[in-house]
Parts: structure tokens; sequence; C-alpha cells
């Protein structure tokens, strides 16, 4: 099921995800899954948005491809 342990942000026992750039464990409150990451790589990053390592043109602003 889901990773034991506490959110590393807020210490609340319901995590799900383990941040892909520092390996932290965090609830879903405090991870970006359009990043994959946590709020902390998150802010680190700049902003969210970006699905690849920054070798992505600049989109349009206000435009996402959130098209499934
Ligand atoms: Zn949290
Ligand atoms: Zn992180």
């Amino acid at each position: 099921m889901s990773v034991s342990g506490l959110c590393e942000v807020c210490q609340q026992p319901d995590v799900d995800y383990t941040c892909d750039r520092c390996g932290q464990l965090v609830c879903d409150r405090h991870y970006d899954e359009e990043a994959g990451v946590c709020v902390e790589c998150t802010a680190e990053l700049g902003r969210s948005g970006g699905a690849g390592e920054g070798s992505d043109e600049d989109l349009p602003d206000g435009v996402d491809t959130y098209e499934l």
C-alpha cells in the first residue's frame, strides 16, 4: 500500500509520496504531482511545472500541457 512513515514537512502519518529529487516522504499536501517532487524542492526549483529536466522550451504563458 502506502509508504510507512511521517510526512517530513508536517509530520502527519499519512504519507503517500516520495520526492523524486530529495527522496523524503511527504503527504499529498506537500507533494507536487506535476513536478514529482516535494514542495521544498518545488520551491528550490523556482516554480512548479515542467515535466523535463529544464531542457524544455518555455511554454506560452498560462498554458500548461495537462491534456491526457
Ligand atoms: Zn505534509
Ligand atoms: Zn524534495
